[in-house]
């Protein structure tokens, strides 16, 4: 079949709840992936960062096959021999106590928020059902009514109310504001370290250490979400990490698996994540075995491959390189490590015409908002490789 019947069958039968680029993908290799023409494209949105060890990464798809050949789903109802490994792997390398396994990157966001008013309930002592969490403006953690209820994406929460109460949201970037909106039932703030759907958005240096001692301050938890951020995206594990900062909770996802399967996870202590009894919170699928043996194969190649290391020296040259295009249409670029974005100015007439016109030169990668290119890509990705994408990109931000 051809991309365009693909193209027709999906609008057809398939809920129009995303507006894909028009290429049709059958295969992926490390940084590249091919359409069902034959047409090979270097991947800069990387499956929004899940894909930070490169598509089909040999070892963790042997983990998958190995395990799937074994045993897939128990259950939490029993034990399986990969959920511990899993938990001890990951807090050895976190230099967190315990987690708490679950699919989705808004399932993590769910559990961390879960924790934070059990928290506050359990220890802090806010009156019961007054817990309130604090959000910033721009943010994007996921697709639950709870969690669109507090995004200031108009988009998002159109047509999906009433939403669950409980939520304030400030300005991001802005510690100031975020002392300003505590009050005694403050439980959480919960940040994104950048904001990358919000438009990969770099807060203010010191915004996060000054976020971290105003939580001390006031007895709150500290609830950094790093399912896009984290596992090496912005050149170190988690991208607090730039300012020494120890979240209380932290939920990843995402690259967690490589891309191979959903998995997320909330890290916390026992002060938190040590609150859960039994029966308080759950996930058929979450923690299962197949899970499990995935995602330990998918950190064990983000730290024996050296790609946290990687995606700090590539991001520092795509950064550079990007900064020094001389193109009218460009406002501003920003990120660090391999997540970076390229704002677009009004005249550009939008970024979406700009991500067609790097399809087309073998180039994939999504407008964030409507005048934001994000270019995020696997953290596999050589210099080579990176001069073949930035020839292209220059191209077109110079050339439409
Ligand atoms: C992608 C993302 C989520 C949601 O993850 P899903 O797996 O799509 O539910 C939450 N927070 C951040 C920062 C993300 O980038």
């Amino acid at each position: 079949m051809k991309t365009e019947e693909y193209v027709a069958l999906e609008d057809r039968y398939n809920a129009h709840n995303y507006q894909p680029l028009d290429v049709v993908l059958e295969r992926g290799e490390g940084v590249w992936v091919w359409d069902v023409e034959g047409n090979r494209y270097l991947d800069c949105l990387s499956s929004y960062s899940a894909i930070n060890q490169g598509h089909a990464h040999p070892r963790i798809r042997q983990a998958m096959v190995e395990q799937a050949a074994r045993l897939t789903l128990t259950g939490r109802a029993f034990r399986n021999d990969q959920l511990p490994l899993l938990a001890k792997e990951l807090c050895e390398l976190t230099g967190y106590e315990m987690m708490l396994p679950m699919n989705t990157g808004a399932e993590a966001v769910e559990t961390a928020l879960k924790a934070a008013r059990k928290w506050g309930y359990m220890v802090k002592g806010v009156p019961d059902g007054r817990a309130e969490v604090i959000t910033c403006a721009g943010n994007f953690h996921g697709r639950t009514i709870t969690i669109v209820g507090f995004s200031t994406e108009e988009q998002y929460r159109d047509g999906f109310g009433p939403f669950t109460p409980g939520f304030i949201t400030v300005p991001y970037g802005d510690a100031d504001a975020f002392e300003g909106a505590i009050t005694p039932h403050t439980v959480a703030f919960m940040v994104e370290p950048i904001q990358g759907e919000g438009g990969v958005v770099v807060p203010p240096e010191g915004y996060l250490r000054r976020a971290r001692d105003l939580c001390d301050e006031y007895e709150i938890l500290l609830i950094a979400d790093e399912i896009q951020t984290g596992l090496g995206r912005t050149g170190k594990l988690f991208g607090c990490d730039w300012e020494s900062v120890r979240p209380d909770l932290v939920t990843i996802g995402k690259a967690l698996s490589g891309g191979f399967y959903p998995v997320s996870a909330v890290l916390g202590d026992r002060d938190t994540l040590g609150l859960f009894k039994p029966g308080d919170h759950g996930s058929t699928f979450g923690g299962n075995p197949l899970a499990a043996a995935i995602a330990r194969e998918a950190v064990k190649v983000l730290v024996d491959e050296g790609l946290i290391e990687n995606a700090r020296i590539q991001g520092d040259y795509l950064l550079g390189r990007l900064a020094r295009i001389e193109s009218d249409y460009i406002a501003e670029v920003r990120g660090r490590g391999l997540l970076t974005g390229v704002e677009l100015k009004a005249e550009a007439r939008g970024a979406r015409r700009f991500a067609e016109a790097l399809k087309d030169e073998g180039l994939l990668c999504k407008e964030t908002h409507e005048n934001v290119l994000r270019f995020a890509p696997p953290l596999v990705i050589t210099r080579e490789e990176l001069d073949w994408g930035l020839e292209r990109i220059e191209k077109v931000l110079t050339g439409l």
